[in-house]
């Protein structure tokens, strides 16, 4: 079945085609500052391989829609015939509330139920509601499907997700854990699951999903027990530009000494934290391990250490307390932008962990970056496996979509 995927953010739309009979991707490509002026269309086959950028005028995701269906039945670059051959659609949603615990297919009481989260992620659900009616303005007939971030994490029992608030804010508004890159965590913990060669029901794994956000799960049983993000992607382990755990006293604390408003705060915990916050240089895990590399002589060395200390400590930690939340640990998966590819976070993570069972393999480890296959990093005499998979969040939705709109 072809399916088209869709990821809208408030200025872009993310697509990808896939033919679900084989899981091969046909197109796929970007619409970048949609509404904003110098709107452009970035579009790539890859059956023959050819591509087009186009900077055009973009209104609104509906223009952006029309223009994603006229690069995929373009006579050059395109890879169907006519919008016919699109038989459904698949939409990345982030936040479903606890509404929705596995992907549905779109209806009017969907749709309604969707608009009641917009304020859990106020950033990205009003924008997903625009992508999903642009797809609807232009494609009224197709079979749409919406895949929730927090779905996988519906699982959790209350002690996981309830946090020890007045028990009122999560009556009146929705206060608990929801977990964020469920698709994410649901591929590769299937896939390790696989690896294991063990019934599901009986497996221990905790998914680390590194990336510029990041958030570790403990699965069991195919089914998630914790997570470390929570009632927004703010919470868990120190991220590009976002804090992760820390003490919510410190958020009032700040706010009188430095007479922040709530917002501003929010800013400050969301997009100037994290690596950026610690080493006051950069975000992005290459630049802090070009310095780690460089060593004592590099400027941004003592800053770049310590956030990479942080977020290793922490990692370690939440396997730590994870394998005590599954009582075991069969394995360890990395995965995402830094989990793919930073083979000094693995290495430190794994170290002095035998009493987990985990044993790295070093050589393997040190060649394990930009892969596209499953690769095992740990020896053979290791206990607890430890993985890398490379995620594929789009194919969970091109699935999802696929088996949902064939039952339609
Ligand atoms: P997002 O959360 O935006 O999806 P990604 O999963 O793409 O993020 O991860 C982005 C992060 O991955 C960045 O910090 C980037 O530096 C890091 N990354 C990508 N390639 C490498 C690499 N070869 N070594 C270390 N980090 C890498």
């Amino acid at each position: 079945m072809n399916v088209l995927v869709v990821n809208a953010g408030s200025s872009s739309l993310k697509y990808q085609l896939f033919d679900t009979n084989t899981d091969a991707v046909l197109a796929r490509g970007l619409c970048d500052r949609i509404g904003i002026e110098g709107s452009k269309i970035k579009h790539k086959q890859l059956v023959k391989g050819v591509e087009r950028a186009l900077e055009t005028p973009m209104a609104d995701h509906s223009v952006a829609m029309k223009l994603v269906v006229e690069m995929l039945t373009d006579t050059e670059v395109g890879c169907i015939a006519s919008m016919d051959e699109i038989e459904a659609v698949g939409h990345r949603v982030v936040h479903g509330g606890s509404y929705f615990s596995k992907s549905i297919l779109l209806n009017d009481d969907v749709l309604a139920k969707l608009e009641l989260c917009r304020d859990f992620a106020p950033l990205h659900t009003p924008a997903a509601i625009t992508g999903i009616k642009a797809c609807l303005a232009i494609m009224p007939t197709k079979p749409q499907v919406l895949v929730f971030d927090t779905a996988f994490h519906q699982t959790m029992a209350p002690e996981a997700y309830m946090y020890a608030l007045p028990y009122s804010y999560y009556e009146k508004y929705g206060i608990r854990r929801y977990g964020f890159h469920g698709s994410s965590h649901r591929y590769v913990s299937a896939e390790m699951a696989k690896l294991l060669g063990k019934p599901v029901e009986e497996t221990k794994i905790v998914t680390c999903h590194i990336g510029n956000g990041s958030s570790i799960s403990a699965v069991k049983g195919g089914k998630v027990v914790d997570t470390s993000m929570g009632f927004t992607p703010l919470a868990g382990v120190e991220m590009g530009t976002r804090c992760g755990d820390i003490d919510p006293a410190i958020v009032t604390y700040i706010m009188e000494k430095e007479n922040l408003s709530a917002a501003e705060i929010n800013s400050i915990m969301n997009k100037k934290s994290g690596f950026l916050g610690v080493t006051e240089f950069s975000s992005d895990s290459r630049d802090i391990e070009d310095a780690l590399i460089a060593g004592p002589s590099d400027p941004n060395y003592e800053r770049c250490k310590l956030a990479n200390d942080i977020l290793v400590y922490q990692i370690k930690k939440y396997i730590g307390s994870y394998a005590a939340a599954m009582n075991g640990l069969d394995a360890v998966v990395f995965t995402a932008g830094i989990g793919e590819n930073s083979t000094i976070l693995r290495e430190l993570v794994c170290e002095n962990m035998e009493f987990l069972g985990i044993e790295l393999d070093r050589d393997v480890n040190a060649k394990t970056l930009r892969q596209s296959d499953n690769v095992r990093i740990s020896t053979e005499s290791s206990k607890t496996a430890v993985y890398v998979i490379p995620t594929n969040e789009e194919l969970v939705i091109a699935r999802d979509t696929a088996a949902l709109a064939a039952n339609n």
